[in-house]
């Protein structure tokens, strides 16, 4: 089945979607994204990716120009086009095309592109199975990483590090040596007395969809947790620790660099929120 891609107003085949060269995300990665995971034909935590989606829009000054309900019919659309039970819907819109020049004129026509793919379930089941590895790097990224730019950079330099490395994410590390968040995921430990802890939510980090549904979901678990900073050493000290993000859900980590978190294997309190997490997407 070939795949379809939304661009502008049109569905068409995936393999000739275009947007023209001086769109300015492709220039200037003058634009933001979202991403959704597909469990069981629904959209995961559907509204609060919508409303962080209009806030890095307005952060940004550009307009949106659908209403929730068109862009859902869009989304829906391309799920059902793309027949996607299980997988990933994957939006993003840019400030538009004009000459190109720094500056904007205020009435370029945002551009509107979604996709969807289908994931394989048991392949994520089994990475969570055996946890990831993780490595450090410093931070390099712009300070307003609480909007969800395309402007992704200094993170797909240090998740290709990561992967030549063998590791599955690199752990973005800032100038006092705390950990701010994965290139793609955020991050979280559990100290050896049984407290989760992931960083607090300011412009230093992207406030993750998943990490807040985690959070609630700790809270029905009756685990501790704070909001905090913690440093590389403690990480590495701690008992468990796991990555966040609408692809990898809870997904535990066993190794940061090169020392082993616990027992090197899954952490029990990962493994409950990662379950959990879940079996909510077949209520
Ligand atoms: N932090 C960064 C830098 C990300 O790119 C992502 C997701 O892509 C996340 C955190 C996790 O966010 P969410 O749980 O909304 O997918």
């Amino acid at each position: 089945m070939s795949r379809i891609a939304y661009v502008n107003g049109s569905y068409v085949p995936h393999a000739q979607a275009s947007v023209h060269i001086e769109d300015r995300g492709y220039q200037f990665s003058d634009g933001v994204y979202e991403v959704w995971a597909i469990q069981n034909s629904k959209l995961r935590d559907h509204q609060q990716h919508l409303t962080r989606l209009q806030r890095s829009l307005s952060e940004l000054d550009i307009p949106f120009t659908h209403t929730n309900r068109s862009l859902n019919m869009i989304l829906g659309e391309v799920i059902r086009r793309n027949r996607v039970r299980n997988g990933m819907v994957y939006l993003q819109i840019t400030r538009g095309v004009a000459p190109r020049d720094h500056s904007w004129a205020k009435d370029i026509i945002p551009s509107i592109v979604v996709t969807a793919k289908s994931v394989d379930p048991a392949q994520a089941a089994n990475r969570a199975k055996t946890g990831v590895s993780v490595i450090t790097l410093a931070d390099l990224r712009w300070k307003r990483r609480d909007i969800k730019s395309v402007s992704l950079l200094p993170n797909v330099l240090a998740k290709q590090s990561a992967r030549d490395k063998g590791a599955f994410e690199a752990w973005l590390v800032d100038e006092e040596g705390f950990v701010t968040e994965g290139t793609s995921s955020n991050a979280w430990i559990i100290t050896q007395d049984n407290v989760l802890v992931t960083r607090s939510v300011n412009s230093d980090i992207l406030s993750g969809v998943t990490r807040l549904s985690l959070l609630e979901l700790a809270k029905e678990l009756q685990l501790k947790t704070e909001q905090r900073k913690f440093t590389i050493d403690e990480a590495k000290q701690a008992k468990e620790a796991f990555i966040s993000s609408a692809t990898t859900l809870a997904m535990p980590v066993v190794k940061i660099d090169k020392s082993v978190i616990g027992t090197g294997s899954p952490g029990m309190a990962a493994q409950r929120l990662r379950e959990a997490y879940i079996a909510q997407g077949y209520v």
